[in-house]
């Protein structure tokens, strides 16, 4: 039996499983296994050829993934998801699954430190060019793009400007050129489904908020189904052309009879065969735990990430607060038109003291931990200049919105008494 319902409260519990056909368990049992026996000779050569589905290896499925994978795809409205080792690994197989040497992508510029990394060095010495431009523009994107661009990358609530993308927008371009949007949806769970509005992929660090308790990195891929690849056979060759690593399949015919899932089954069975970054089955298994809470949890975190912002905006000796509940004029029309149930969590800020009042802020605080995460139940706070930005060029970091004095907070689920008494005596010290 399984609970049908459009619902995330419902989904994240009953998505993908109902209990053990053996043992009648109800939690989702860790499957800690590297293989499965397979029936006879007959069955293990269809598992290969992809004529029948089911499991092989865990470097490429596992029991309990399936079922963090399935709820994930059930919460998001897509067809199918994949499970990385960490978000990382799921930013490089996002762009590595459609593009090569010689290929381009263009990217945001407002994205997290690490895939600005990956994406301006690693990448580049993969021979895969990322071009990046400003989010705000929409157009800015099919401007810089050319017959060799293969993928559109994005961040729903980049930190630290937290102006949302024009998911929309930038989808119906991308749409009409034969580019998916690949969004990395990390800061709003739940309260944006960027599928909805026209994204093809959409991209998790579940390190964050889907974990929430701060246990396990992880990353999740999903497949929004919705792309038309084989419209586009030019533009996307490694879906449409055979892949000379799985016996000449041709990623758009081989999945014909299971659905529109090419592009998660080829990320799956070559990236995640040949690089392995896959999730372990023990941290599928706690962000199961994570998930089951978080559309509750983004709730708390939504309700306590207003309450900071709305306090720092009229806190003396902070010269700017950084909220999308802030913004106006077009940042706020998107940010009204995508988040839904609040603003986020994030909070970023500048103390009028510059550099040494950012020190001495982070240093005084009691409750908050100082690190390098968001997403957890606690609060965090860091200072992104010294730290997250800090592999980054003085320039890079301004095009990222990181200023000397900046700090960010991602406000967790403690009594917002006991979050703001915290800020408060940490500001005194700083002020
Ligand atoms: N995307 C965003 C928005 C992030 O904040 C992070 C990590 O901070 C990542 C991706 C990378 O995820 P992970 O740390 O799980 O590799």
């Amino acid at each position: 039996m399984t609970v049908d319902s459009k619902n995330p409260e419902t989904i994240v519990l009953h998505a993908g499983w109902r209990a053990d056909p053996s043992t009648g368990s109800v939690a989702v049992p860790i499957h800690q296994t590297t293989s499965y026996q397979f029936r006879d000779t007959e069955h293990a050569a269809n598992l290969f050829a992809l004529s029948e589905l089911g499991n092989i290896y865990t470097r490429i499925m596992n029991p309990t993934t399936d079922v963090l994978e399935q709820r994930i795809a059930a919460l998001e409205g897509g067809v199918a998801a994949l499970a990385f080792a960490s978000g990382q690994a799921a930013s490089a197989a996002a762009v590595q699954n459609l593009a090569k040497a010689g290929d381009n992508v263009v990217s945001s510029t407002d994205l997290y430190g690490g895939t600005w990394n990956l994406f301006a060095n690693t990448l580049k010495d993969q021979g895969i060019e990322v071009r990046f431009v400003d989010p705000a523009d929409p157009a800015a994107f099919r401007d810089a793009s050319d017959d060799r661009t293969r993928v559109w990358y994005a961040e729903t609530l980049p930190n630290p400007k937290l102006q949302v993308f024009p998911i929309a927008e930038v989808a119906a371009l991308g749409r009409e050129m034969g580019i998916p949007l690949v969004m990395d949806n990390t800061a709003c769970p739940v309260m944006c489904k960027p599928l909805e509005h026209g994204a093809a992929i959409v991209l998790y660090s579940t390190t964050k908020y889907i974990g929430g308790h701060g246990t396990s990195i992880g990353g999740m891929l999903v497949d929004g189904g919705n792309f038309p690849w084989e419209e586009f056979k030019d533009r996307q060759p490694a879906l449409n052309t055979p892949d000379p690593s799985y016996h000449g399949a041709v990623w758009t015919e081989a999945v014909k009879g299971i659905g529109p899932v090419a592009y998660i089954i080829k990320a799956r069975t070559t990236l995640l065969r040949d690089l392995g970054a896959a999730m372990s089955p023990f941290n599928a298994f706690q962000f199961i735990q994570g998930l089951e809470t978080l559309p509750l949890r983004m709730r708390e975190h939504n309700r306590n990430g207003q309450a900071v912002a709305d306090y720092l905006s009229k806190r003396t000796g902070v010269s700017k607060v950084i909220h999308p509940s802030l913004q106006d004029g077009e940042s706020r029309n998107r940010a009204d038109k995508y988040l839904k149930g609040g603003y986020g969590a994030l909070v970023g800020f500048e103390l009028e003291g510059g550099l040494e009042a950012g020190r001495t802020f982070i240093n005084s605080l009691e409750m908050f931990y100082h690190v390098a995460n968001i997403g957890d139940a606690r609060s965090l706070a860091i200072h992104p200049a010294t730290t997250t930005h800090s592999q980054l060029t003085p320039e890079e970091q301004l095009q990222t919105g990181v200023t000397d004095g900046y700090v960010r907070l991602s406000i967790g689920l403690e009594h917002i008494d006991d979050i703001i008494a915290d800020l408060e005596q940490a500001i005194d010290k700083a002020s």
